[in-house]
């Protein structure tokens, strides 16, 4: 079972020399445990998201969740099938998402958090990004913390990753201006010619953030779906308008500073009455059908596309994974360990 290991905590960003790829030499029996509800699954595709460079690192204090232990394998979301099941709800051959291990097969002990994948006609992949936890993230904060309107200016940063061009492109279904914003040209060449934004830039190649958004926002921001938080976030707070909403989805910018950037313009939330709203998507996840029926058909119907940029082999797990914190990703990052 080849796997990848944490080999140390993290200083600052991730590197790949934080992981080591090992082989477990110990013989699976591809067979789970007499008596036990656990689910043994060979692991297909696996999703690179920045939350799991935050467990990268040793935590200071608590953040309800949990690092990574050196020396052992690490953890994320993953599409896998199902080789063998104790529990009642899956059977052999299934194909499942979820949490699993970044190895070749693992077993899951608590298969109840999986979700089962009924639609197959789509790219297995899509079960890592738009029909799993970021298509999730971007649905739902964008929906309901957003609360969009026809017309409405919109600004989206990381744009070209895995949830920043759904939002972008919920946000042209529902008839708004879409700006994004993404950290190279190619980035935002794509944003503008595949994804359907209106306008985008790159934000490494702005010294003025703020100039930036008022040369796209004449008018004003009224929706900011931030993914990066820092300077981005303040210099958007300079240009939202009244009655505008914020959705903080993430501040992949800030996750590896030692001090994080503090954020200067918040009066602003106040004097143009903003509404500005964390949320996580885990609260999301017992509407996943609900999710799949809506957007499934924006797949089907060719109204929605997805860019992903998928690395093959378990051996580029940490190079690939690191690079998220460099952006090397273009869309959703994924990871394949098999093909089935
Ligand atoms: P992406 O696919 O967008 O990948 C991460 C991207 O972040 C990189 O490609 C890079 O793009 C950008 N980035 C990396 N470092 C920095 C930096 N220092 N400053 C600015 N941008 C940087 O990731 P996701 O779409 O999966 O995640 C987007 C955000 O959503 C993250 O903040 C994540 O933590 C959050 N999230 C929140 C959830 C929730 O429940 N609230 C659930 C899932 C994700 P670029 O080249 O543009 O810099």
């Amino acid at each position: 079972n080849k796997q990848v290991v944490l080999r140390d905590y993290a200083e600052g960003s991730p590197k790949d020399s934080d992981m080591e790829v090992i082989t477990n030499n110990t013989i699976i029996a591809l067979k789970v445990p007499g008596g036990s509800d656990a689910v043994l699954v060979k692991n297909l595709y696996l999703s690179c998201d920045p939350y799991m460079g935050n467990l990268m690192h040793k935590f200071d204090a608590p953040t309800g969740f949990t690092s990574y232990t050196p020396g052992s394998v690490i953890t994320g979301y993953g599409v896998c099938k199902v080789m063998d099941s104790g529990h009642p709800n899956f059977n052999k051959g299934d194909l499942v998402w979820g949490t699993t291990g970044w190895e070749e097969y693992s077993l899951i002990t608590k298969p109840e958090d999986l979700f089962k994948i009924d639609h197959t006609d789509v790219p297995l992949s899509y079960y890592t990004g738009i029909l799993g936890m970021p298509g999730m993230t971007a649905h739902y904060g964008f929906y309901e913390k957003c609360a969009p309107k026809e017309g409405e200016y919109v600004f989206v940063s990381a744009a070209a990753g895995a949830v920043g061009q759904l939002v972008g492109q919920f946000a042209k279904l529902m008839g708004c201006y879409v700006v994004g914003s993404a950290g190279s040209q190619e980035k935002v060449d794509k944003l503008k010619e595949k994804l359907g934004f209106d306008a985008a830039f790159n934000y490494k190649e702005e010294h003025d953030l703020n100039a930036a958004l008022k040369r796209c926002f004449p008018e004003g921001i009224d929706i900011y779906f931030d993914n990066v938080g820092g300077k981005t976030l303040d210099a958007v707070l300079l240009n939202m308008r009244n009655n505008g909403r914020i959705a903080l989805c993430g501040m992949v910018s800030q996750y590896t500073l030692e001090q994080p950037e503090g954020v200067k313009n918040l009066m602003n939330v106040v004097t143009k009455r903003v509404r500005m709203e964390g949320f996580v998507v885990f609260d999301y996840y017992p509407f996943y059908s609900k999710f799949v029926e809506k957007v499934l058909p924006h797949i089907r119907e060719g109204k929605i596309s997805y860019v992903e940029d998928i690395v093959e082999g378990l051996e580029s797990g940490p190079s690939t994974l690191a690079g998220l914190f460099s952006g090397r990703n273009i869309g959703k990052q994924v990871v394949t360990v098999a093909h089935d």
